[in-house]
């Protein structure tokens, strides 16, 4: 057992963590991030974007809804803008890329549950077939026939290609996302002639327009994920801002409403760079949000750096990360 679990296990058998879940929240705005939710496990691509099954999605709705204020849409941005004075914790659900599975599964628990999301779309793999670079990276990786791979873009990586494939893949993820990969390509086709195995045919495997006008209608929210998902902080700010401005642009078409939020593909540090909050500003996004952790407190709440934080697939550790960030503003480790 982890650490983080004994003291998460510490935590329910003291009574402690249920009278955390009864004390007052501090004020902030907690954003919840998922990219699939489903079957990791039957997954022939990155299983590490899965970050629930449906079942847990549930049950982690319902108990936000029950230990916390869950809001969407119009009042996160006016929160974000500080037009709403916050006096509690709020959280809201956001869902980068627009896989199938947000029209199929996390639409439904939604509904069901009387909640509202943000989905980040990226126009060029609507309604497609798309297998993105890092769905490519970890079919490569796991399917090899070889027993290790030579990458000389951005850097020099040999990668052992031994029991352990999934720890391969995240190598090769981590390798893609350095700020110095300016061509992903050149890096993904070193990876395709190494690894020497063809990609599976795939149905469509990210939702249609008419599925994202269906969302929008039901009270979602739907947003920019960049034109191509390329990394920005990667990119010129030329680049970034047809990026940022081309995906507005189609989107707001496609659904017939304004576009007013985006999130950063990746959105670690890195990922994105001070013209990114810019450009983002300029092209009048209300919001902006990256992806490394945290939560946004009344004195920490930058519009264009929203803060997400991904939730733990463990039941335990879930209710203990979550009340120990709504009740104490922090993780302790
Ligand atoms: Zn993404």
């Amino acid at each position: 057992m982890s650490k983080r679990s004994l003291a998460a296990e510490a935590l329910r058998r003291t009574g402690a963590l249920s009278l955390l879940e009864h004390m007052r929240s501090k004020p902030g705005l907690l954003i919840v991030t998922h990219h699939r939710v489903g079957n990791a496990a039957a997954s022939r691509f990155d299983r590490a974007i899965f970050s629930a099954s449906a079942d847990a999605f549930d049950r982690q709705v319902k108990y936000f809804k029950r230990h916390l204020s869950v809001i969407g849409g119009e009042e996160l941005e006016a929160i974000a803008a500080g037009r709403q004075k916050l006096t509690r914790m709020h959280v809201a659900f956001t869902f980068d890329d627009g896989y199938v599975n947000d029209y199929r599964t996390t639409f439904d628990i939604l509904k069901a549950n009387d909640c509202t999301g943000s989905f980040f779309l990226v126009p060029e793999y609507v309604g497609t077939a798309t297998v993105p670079w890092w769905d490519e990276i970890a079919y490569l990786v796991r399917n090899t026939a070889r027993t290790s791979l030579s990458l000389t873009y951005p850097a020099p990586l040999t990668v052992t290609i031994g029991t352990d494939r999934e720890a391969a893949i995240v190598a090769v993820l981590r390798h893609y996302k350095l700020p110095s990969n300016h061509d992903g390509n050149i890096l993904l086709e070193q990876l395709r002639e190494q690894a020497g195995c063809e990609l599976p045919h795939v149905g469509r495997r990210f939702i249609t327009w008419e599925e994202a006008r269906e969302m929008r209608a039901a009270g979602m929210t739907i947003g920019s994920h960049t034109q191509t998902h390329r990394l920005l902080g990667q990119l010129t700010p030329e680049e970034q801002h047809w990026e940022l401005a081309e995906s507005k642009r189609v989107i707001e078409e496609n659904i017939g409403a304004p576009v007013t939020s985006v999130a950063y593909p990746v959105g670690i540090r890195g990922a994105f760079d001070e013209h990114t909050e810019r450009i983002t500003r300029e092209l009048g996004y209300n919001v902006g949000f990256s992806f490394y952790g945290g939560v946004n407190t009344p004195e920490h709440m930058q519009p264009t750096n929203l803060l997400r934080i991904s939730t733990n697939p463990d039941w335990l550790l879930f209710r203990a990360e979550t009340v120990l960030l709504s009740r104490l503003g922090s993780l302790p480790y």
